[in-house]
């Protein structure tokens, strides 16, 4: 299994993305910029329940309570990084991006609890399912980063990560195998 075989995708994301542009609308002192907003993002998504099996993501057609707590968290996000911006940083938008650290690191420990159960062989479509409900119980990481930076980060994460991965993945193929 390489990374090219399956694709994840947190449609909180897209929910998120279309709140904070609304947000920076009716709020023209708010900065709009690229850093700015990826910033703002990555505090949001890191209080959110990740949501990678596919949802209706239309802020107009959502539950409007989820929404409401969704603004609040928004407001808090904007002002956060407003009082403390990182613009001034170097920032190159072509090598930056907005990542969940975590969906590298479901990956990781994925393909090492799939080589050890060689019994078991998924399609793309069933390791991208597996690897939606896995991460939908993993903590949301989202950090604006390059490769390097996410390579840190990595090593410093609390070492209970991989264990409790690890049952959340035995977890998910108890749960498909009981489906068959
Ligand atoms: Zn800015």
């Amino acid at each position: 299994m390489d990374k090219d075989k399956y694709d994840v995708h947190n449609y909180m994301e897209d929910v998120v993305a279309e709140l904070i542009r609304l947000y920076q609308e009716k709020n023209p002192d708010l900065c709009c910029c690229p850093r700015c907003t990826m910033d703002i993002s990555a505090l949001v998504l890191n209080g959110v329940k990740p949501q990678y099996i596919r949802i209706e993501t239309k802020v107009g057609k959502l539950d409007q309570k989820l929404i409401a707590s969704l603004e609040k968290i928004v407001n808090k996000a904007c002002q956060q990084v407003k009082d403390n911006p990182h613009h001034d940083d170097d920032f190159d938008p072509e090598k930056m991006y907005l990542e969940n650290l975590s969906e590298r690191l479901v990956e990781q420990v994925l393909i090492e609890v799939l080589q050890e159960r060689d019994d078991l062989d998924f399609d793309q479509d069933m390791l991208s399912i597996i690897a939606g409900l896995v991460l939908n119980q993993v903590k949301p990481r989202y950090a604006v980063t390059d490769r390097g930076g996410a390579y840190m980060r990595l090593a410093e994460l609390e070492h209970q990560f991989f264990p409790t991965t690890i049952a959340i993945i035995y977890n998910v193929l108890n749960q498909l195998e009981e489906l068959e």
